[in-house]
């Protein structure tokens, strides 16, 4: 594997000190920017394989940081993780929406930061090799996208043709924070048919179907559901 370059826009010198010797232990290129306006330079100069974001920068914040990013065909690309306090919660809806792919909260746990990283380099690769046809969670709990069907423990479970596709949006982004409205959007789109547009309803509904997978799908507080890896 290629050495992969990850960008830290962070002002506070500790934290991406931290950020960089956990990511250079694990053989990651970390290049650090200290506040929006350079850091979007460094987006567009460098190209890195990776952004890790803070919301609350000098000169640009990060949620212009990550806007213009994802406006810029050339960047739009660069998976963006943004770094928040607990407190900015309506912003990480904010980001979300605007295209950014997973969150982490300060403090953080080191261990939990690499994994967000690379959980979400994962799934770039996942992206280039083209949608799934046939999802396999784990031995017991596969989403067949050919012939719509979900097997839990070798059975085929019944459900609607709305939890299908919330399931199978949700197993294709696998340790994604998602919206409620990224995944009425995504995965129901404007169907007629579905008058319960209601996505918990549907998740609690799913829930119960996958009896003992229902932890798979995650309920984030405040900011909507992340299907687990
Ligand atoms: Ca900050």
């Amino acid at each position: 594997m290629t050495q992969k370059t990850i960008l830290v826009i962070e002002d506070e010198r500790d934290i991406v000190e931290l950020i960089r010797y956990n990511l250079e232990r694990e053989s990651f290129r970390v290049k650090a920017a200290c506040d929006g306006e350079t850091g979007l330079h460094s987006v567009q100069r460098d190209l890195p394989d990776l952004i890790l974001l803070d919301l609350m920068l000098p000169k640009l914040d990060g949620l212009e940081v990550c806007k213009r990013a994802k406006e810029n065909e050339r960047t739009a690309h660069i998976p963006i993780v943004m770094v928040t306090a607990k407190s900015e919660e309506s912003d990480i809806v904010v980001g979300l929406s605007l295209g950014a792919d997973d969150y982490i909260t300060k403090p953080f746990s080191p261990g939990v930061l690499v994994a967000r990283v690379k959980a979400v380099l994962r799934r770039m690769e996942m992206r280039e090799t083209g949608e799934q046809k046939v999802i396999k969670v784990s031995d017991d709990f596969v989403i067949d996208a050919v012939r719509h069907e979900i097997l839990v423990d070798g059975k085929p479970v019944k459900v609607t043709k709305t939890e299908f596709k919330l399931l199978k949006f949700m197993a294709e982004r696998p340790g994604r924070a998602l919206t409620r409205n990224q995944l009425l959007d995504g995965a129901i789109g404007f169907d007629a048919f579905v008058s319960d547009r209601n996505i918990d309803v549907h998740v609690a509904a799913l829930r119960k179907k996958l009896k003992k997978h229902a932890h798979k799908i995650n309920t984030i507080r405040g900011v909507g559901y992340r299907f687990e890896e």
